[in-house]
């Protein structure tokens, strides 16, 4: 997405856009998640305005990926939302220190800082399908669960607990507290 910083004034301008599932694997790279599968179209809603001589841009994204459950370890299809905000300076004559913002801001008009919530804009053409990638990066769940009462796999046999009931969790459990009492008792008389 290209952003034409002639085009903004101090009202805020509205924009639609969109990243196909391929251009974002070539947008990110080779540090994608493997078990984080894009296949639809990641669509971004945007605002971008002028204030004194910085450019504001916030705005939210709607997704979805394929993910796999860190509970139960089932896919299942993860809806991605998330709201962003950038700050933009002018870069004037500043560089930045390392050769990859350099070149990002002599080729895309934008160099990003560490937090991805600031930068700086250099020209008249501002092109943000970088950061929108970044964006989609960080709207992707760190530990995925397919639902929110997920149960989960058993620790003993590895069934679906959603799906099947296995009898670990009955057979493991004392039958009864005093039961218990009077097996420990039963070893340490034995043992002495
Ligand atoms: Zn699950
Ligand atoms: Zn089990």
């Amino acid at each position: 997405m290209k952003l034409q910083v002639d085009h903004l004034t101090a009202t805020p301008k509205e924009y639609r856009h969109s990243l196909s599932a391929a251009q974002w694997r070539s947008l990110s790279g080779a540090d994608q998640d493997e078990e984080l599968e894009a296949q639809e179209d990641f669509a971004f809603q945007l605002r971008a305005h002028v204030a004194s001589d910085d450019i504001l841009i916030e705005g939210k994204i709607d997704g979805t990926v394929g993910a796999e459950c860190s509970r139960c370890l089932e896919r299942y299809r993860c809806a991605l939302h998330d709201d962003f905000r950038l700050v933009l300076e002018p870069a004037h004559d500043r560089r930045p220190q390392d050769p990859e913002g350099e070149e990002s801001l002599s080729k895309h008009g934008l160099w990003l800082g560490e937090d991805l919530e600031s930068g700086w804009y250099r020209g008249r053409v501002i092109d943000l399908d970088a950061y929108l990638a970044e964006v989609i990066a960080l709207a992707m769940p760190v530990q995925p669960v397919c639902r929110e009462d997920c149960e989960g796999l058993c620790p003993h046999c590895g069934a679906r607990r959603s799906e099947q009931r296995c009898e670990c969790e009955e057979n493991l459990k004392p039958k009864s507290p005093f039961a218990a009492l009077a097996a420990l008792q039963g070893d340490s008389e034995g043992s002495s």
